[in-house]
């Protein structure tokens, strides 16, 4: 491998209002609004403050008619104030409300899953945004796929792959270039896979659409960060991806600076644009190199097993080609690095992003952050983390929780504190924390239970994909969760 030459993932640009993703840009970062997007004040507001901590590109969700007519008043606000802020409508169910936002965005973001080919909307819709000059984006989302793909295709990566193809091929047959396309998933194998799946579609292809990264519903703190910078790190680190988003279920100003933080580890990091191991992710196939079944940390014992340390500049390349240079193919590989940085949370982002990928890839069985500075039972946590986000080793309560918008029902933060306090002794299962019953029930995707917004005050649980608690008052939510977890069988004292 030739570690000297750096090449990203060739795009053609695209433009959304002021900000042009793609053309061997920078990759951009962005963010979205949890406001009401019928709350011109607060809205603008929150877009204000994301733009100033460096997101140029800002996302609203618009359910309705009314949402969408709204968003001409915010950007009218928000050039009065002078920002020029790339303000994105989010449409997810009804395509009439997505001719409404375009009058007004620079660029439309639409879940394919909504759309049927043959009504004629996708075809109106782009012809409205070429004659406004609007981007759009082609936002696939694992667990919201249409009925006639999951039929087909099943939830999976390759569904997400095929759904995403058939607008693609539409754009093209159109003659529209504008056209910016993602495929996120809270699970970081799902979303990794179906990327580079996408990637390798659109090259056979001869299609050069610029790339939106996401890990959905990652979560918040330190665990939300790890999640995304494992699954968006791993891409990165390919040379794909031409903007991110790193969602936290926290104020949306948070998601920008780890945005960056990973933007700017990647930027100058030598590689070749390669599409890796297709065949190592799909769920149904998905293989590791050993027969290591425990991933280790480094304070764990670690006889029978490699410690390979990066040394270069690109951490992920030089440990991909030590492991794959092994004269014994199956031996169990510790994978190490030594981090000198000011925060616990640089640390955790940064080592998320250069070893995740390998452990991702299968390719590694355990992993060892060296950081002076910080405890060992600091760093043990976050290696912890790695492993879960990497999805090789479940230490801890999983929380899939989205990162709100102007769909949420309640105060999500605050509910996923609570929920955390009472859950987060438990182990090795997921809880699904969501904001509306619109979007959330599909795309806490893999939770074993979920606590969803069904309206004001109120909630519906779910055990699996069923509903077990419909329409209960909120105070009560938390108990009864509980209690739906200890009726089967997963509750230990804590
Ligand atoms: S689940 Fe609902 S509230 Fe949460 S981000 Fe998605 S659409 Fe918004």
């Amino acid at each position: 491998m030739n570690l000297s030459k750096f090449s990203r993932r060739p795009t053609c640009a695209v433009r959304i209002g002021r900000v042009v993703i793609g053309g061997g840009r920078p990759v951009a970062v962005q963010s979205m609004t949890n406001t009401d997007t019928n709350d011109t004040e607060a809205s603008v507001a929150q877009i204000e403050r994301i733009d100033r901590a460096g997101g140029r590109i800002v996302r609203l969700t618009a359910q309705g008619r009314r949402e969408a007519e709204n968003l001409g008043r915010i950007v009218d606000r928000l050039r009065a104030d002078g920002f020029d802020t790339a303000v994105v409508a989010d449409i997810h169910f009804l395509p009439e409300v997505a001719a409404v936002a375009a009058q007004y965005v620079d660029k439309v973001r639409i879940n394919p899953g909504n759309y049927r080919s043959d009504r004629g909307e996708f075809e109106a819709l782009v012809a409205q945004c070429r004659e406004r000059g609007v981007a759009l984006r082609i936002g696939v989302n694992h667990g919201s796929l249409a009925r006639r793909v999951v039929d087909r295709w099943g939830d999976t990566p390759e569904g997400m792959v095929v759904s995403a193809m058939e607008f693609l091929r539409a754009c093209r047959r159109l003659e529209f270039d504008q056209v910016v396309v993602s495929m996120k998933s809270s699970n970081t194998r799902v979303m990794v896979a179906a990327y580079r799946l996408l990637v390798e579609a659109m090259e056979r292809e001869e299609m050069h659409y610029p790339i939106h990264l996401g890990v959905t519903e990652a979560g918040n703190g330190l665990e939300g960060r790890i999640k995304s910078a494992v699954g968006i790190g791993a891409l990165l680190a390919d040379g794909i991806g031409d903007t991110i988003r790193v969602s936290l279920t926290e104020a949306p100003e948070n998601e920008i600076p780890v945005a960056q933080l990973l933007v700017d580890h990647f930027a100058d990091r030598p590689g070749e644009f390669e599409v890796r191991h297709p065949e190592r992710y799909s769920p149904t196939v998905y293989r590791r190199r050993s027969r290591v079944t425990v991933p280790v940390v480094h304070t764990e014992p670690l006889d029978g097993f490699r410690v390979l340390e990066a040394l270069s500049g690109n951490p992920t390349a030089e440990l991909r080609a030590a492991i794959l240079n092994l004269e014994t193919a199956d031996e169990p590989v510790v994978v190490k690095r030594h981090y000198e940085e000011p925060t616990l949370e640089t640390v955790a982002v940064k080592a998320a992003a250069d070893l995740g990928p390998l452990l991702l890839d299968g390719l590694a069985d355990g992993i060892w952050i060296d950081a002076p500075g910080y405890s060992e039972a600091e760093i043990r946590d976050v290696e912890l983390m790695i492993l879960q986000a990497a999805r090789l080793r479940f230490s801890r309560t999983e929380y899939i929780a989205c990162p709100s918008c102007g769909r949420t029902l309640y105060d999500i933060e605050g509910t996923l504190a609570a929920i955390r306090a009472r859950t987060s002794h438990l182990k090795n299962l997921r809880i699904g924390v969501m904001g509306c019953i619109v979007n959330g029930p599909g795309e806490m995707a893999d939770a074993d239970y979920g606590y969803v917004g069904a309206a004001p005050g109120r909630i519906t649980l779910y055990k699996g994909r069923t509903v077990v608690a419909r329409n209960i008052p909120q105070e009560e939510a938390l108990d009864r969760l509980v209690e739906l977890i200890r009726a089967n069988g997963h509750w230990v004292e804590p």
